[in-house]
């Protein structure tokens, strides 16, 4: 285990009076990117006070698959609902790893107008880097490993663990 659940929730709460803190008196479009960033999004949201009025969207895309690692391809599979021309918008992640999908994705949203785009991701690994792209809030900065649970998964299984875990090889289980 890397991160118990009573850990994630504290750092999760301290995120979320920190965006409250930057946001507060403004409205706020959450942005989830689906489908590792669920249940960060969904806890996120809980935590940021009720004086940033909040609204939610969803966007869906490509994954790795059964691989764990970024093939760099990034395939939108489902778009935003909402218009993000002059609105604040704060785009919730799971993990920065390469950074492509991060970039992708910011550039993808920014064409859309926003008055501004800023980045929470739960976890962050800095020395995995193909691009430079960082968020602007942090969960936890973790070494390069493959994790799972808190909404993470890996070829769809583990999702639904509360607590994050270390994905360890065959060789290391034994
Ligand atoms: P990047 O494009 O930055 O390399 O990868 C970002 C995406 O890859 C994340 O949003 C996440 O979906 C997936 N990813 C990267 N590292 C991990 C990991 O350790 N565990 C899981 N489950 N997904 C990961």
């Amino acid at each position: 285990m890397l991160f118990d659940r009573e850990s994630v929730r504290r750092r999760v709460a301290g995120l979320g009076a920190q965006i409250s803190w930057d946001y507060r008196g403004k409205s706020l479009l959450l942005v989830a990117v689906l489908k590792g960033a669920e249940v960060f999004h969904a806890d996120l949201g809980r935590v940021i006070d009720a004086e940033v009025e909040t609204s939610y969207d969803f966007m869906a895309v490509g994954s790795y698959g059964r691989a764990t690692r970024s093939s760099g391809e990034v395939r939108i599979l489902k778009d935003l609902d909402e218009s993000l021309e002059g609105r604040d918008i704060l785009l919730v992640e799971d993990i920065v790893d390469s950074g492509l999908t991060l970039h992708y994705i910011r550039r993808h949203l920014l064409a859309r107008a926003p008055r501004s785009l800023k980045v929470a991701a739960l976890l962050d690994k800095p020395s995995s880097r193909a691009v430079e792209v960082d968020a602007d809030y942090v969960g936890f900065a973790i070494p390069d490993r493959f994790v799972v649970g808190y909404g993470m998964d890996y070829a769809e299984r583990y999702r639904n663990l509360p607590d994050i875990h270390i994905l360890l090889s065959p060789d290391e289980r034994r």
